[in-house]
């Protein structure tokens, strides 16, 4: 598919007046998506901490002292029990993360025995389990998974300032292989790490240059986490986030984009404005953590939903 962005029709989208982007992006929105509607994903940590990659922003490195409680891979049942709670309180999909550098070979059997009991509850799945051979990702696939999050994270150049044990191309490379199998792509980033305006017209450049668009796209505002990096990071201006949030639904008008970590700094306003510029799908968590990072309480999304005449997208387990 012919990819019709570059850099000067990206960063005419993103400079334009802010009401003039968001009456763009609203109505690229309504041509695919039904705007009243909300795409409502758990998430949830399998495996906890002590990754061997020093991503500057993650909680969950081995490479930082920050406050996460590691954890070995969690038992079936209990993972099980988690993903009947997040169906209980609404969500459609159940997304497991591991914090690996790649998943272990002994270990992988046993998610892909949660991927199939998950999927058995009527729920969508996804996982996160790093960087991906293409036999690991031939047994997701055997598995019956749904999506697999794998972010590039910010441009190719500030890449280099954010991560140092792996390349770019190793991130592109995954996602191919997942592409490939026919596992569905969950690939976003993050704002506020201190990029440039250049970098997120970068990054959301390479998104488009994927061999195909991701079928979710979750953009995330850094949540600064002690000890980290990162850790002393200024907030972003809220607007900058609405304003990425548009250019990527008008760049990606059929994929789901997902307003994710940071939400919960955001005011009910500012998210509503999120929501116009045309992301149609959050992470939803009785638990409210999101990997060290805090998360609405479902209860104030329920209201929020409620004050906006927002309903839940129906699951979609093919
Ligand atoms: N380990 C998996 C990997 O690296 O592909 C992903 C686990 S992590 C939870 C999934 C995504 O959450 C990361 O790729 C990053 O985009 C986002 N994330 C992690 N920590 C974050 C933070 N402190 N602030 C904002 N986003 C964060
Ligand atoms: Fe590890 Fe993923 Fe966190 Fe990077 S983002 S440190 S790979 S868990």
């Amino acid at each position: 598919m012919e990819n019709l962005w570059n850099k000067e029709n990206v960063e005419q989208r993103y400079d334009l007046p802010f009401m003039d982007l968001l009456f763009q992006a609203q109505g690229v929105h309504r041509e695919h998506f039904d705007p009243n509607q909300m795409q409502l994903s758990s998430l949830f940590s399998i495996k906890t901490g002590a990754c061997p990659e020093d991503c500057k922003y993650c909680a969950q490195s081995g490479h930082f002292k920050t406050k996460l409680k590691k954890e070995k891979l969690l038992p079936f049942d209990f993972v099980l029990a988690q993903a009947k709670a997040a169906k209980a309180a609404g969500a459609t999909r159940f997304c497991m993360g591991a914090a690996w550098r790649s998943p272990p070979k002994k270990d992988l059997p046993k998610v892909c025995e949660m991927i199939g009991a998950v999927k058995d509850l009527g729920l969508e799945t996804c996982v996160t389990l790093g960087m991906l051979d293409v036999e690991a990702t031939q047994a997701l696939k055997d598995a019956g998974l749904d999506y697999y999050n794998h972010n590039l994270d910010t441009s190719p150049e500030y890449y280099k300032k954010i991560i140092s044990t792996r390349t770019y191309q190793d991130r592109i490379d995954t996602l191919n292989r997942v592409h490939q199998a026919g596992i569905k792509t969950c690939c976003g980033g993050i704002v506020g790490m201190g990029e440039s305006k250049d970098d997120r017209i970068n990054f959301l450049l390479e998104l488009s240059k994927l061999d195909t668009p991701p079928a979710s796209i979750p953009i995330n505002k850094l949540a600064p986490i002690e000890g980290t990096p990162l850790g002393e990071t200024p907030p972003i201006d809220d607007f900058e986030i609405v304003r990425i949030i548009a250019v990527t639904r008008i760049m990606f008008p059929k994929s789901h984009v997902r307003l994710t970590a940071g939400r919960d700094t955001l005011s009910e306003a500012v998210q509503t404005l999120c929501f116009f510029a045309g992301a149609n799908s959050i992470f939803f968590g009785e638990e409210g953590k999101l990997f060290a990072s805090s998360n609405p309480e479902s209860d104030q999304d329920h209201i929020l939903f409620d004050k906006l005449g927002m309903t839940v997208e129906a699951v979609d387990v093919a």
